[in-house]
């Protein structure tokens, strides 16, 4: 039993999806009036990870976690931003346990959620990172299981059931 909880802030919006597509299509020379995109379009995108991606934002609070498992998100720096609770309060730093509870709230798009979920779902993962990782899918899923079904998978499902670390988890197969 943990004592931690994921809170999504903020998912991608109408406005935020409707700007998606206008900026996939100025790639392409169009320059039509912003619409939102279907379903299938939005998972396409999601799955080419084309640039516009990176301004589709979410804002996920993680209440209560241990401090030593924060410090994993933190070492996250591209497309997302970290606010962490100080721990300032306390006038004997050096006292603070790895497992002290913190609270962190990333401010994230969806190619490093996408990215995010590959190293942390993965079975090299740390235990409790992992947990937290799949709570966060979990959410995600209960506000918007269309588009993000099947979509934040670890690394080892991706690529023919290969998995990229130095020492492969061993949990899928490896070719
Ligand atoms: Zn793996």
């Amino acid at each position: 039993m943990n004592n931690w909880k994921i809170e999504i802030l903020r998912c991608p919006t109408e406005e935020d999806w409707k700007r998606c597509l206008l900026l996939a299509r100025a790639t392409q020379g169009k320059f039509d009036a912003p619409k939102e995109p279907s379903v299938e379009w939005k998972r396409k995108i999601l799955r080419a990870e084309h640039s516009p991606i990176r301004t589709l934002m979410f804002t996920i609070q993680m209440e209560n976690i241990p401090y030593c498992n924060s410090v994993h998100f933190v070492r996250h720096k591209y497309g997302v931003e970290h606010y962490v609770q100080s721990q300032r309060r306390n006038a004997d730093r050096g006292a603070e346990r790895q497992d002290a509870p913190v609270t962190h709230i990333m401010d994230i798009n969806a190619q490093e959620l996408i990215f995010m979920a590959r190293k942390r779902m993965c079975m090299k993962a740390d235990r409790v990172t992992r947990d937290i990782m799949y709570a966060i899918k979990k959410e995600i899923l209960e506000i918007d299981f269309d588009v993000w079904n099947s979509l934040l998978v670890p690394q080892c499902h991706m690529d023919e059931n290969f998995c990229p670390e130095f020492k492969p988890c061993g949990v899928y197969h490896n070719l």
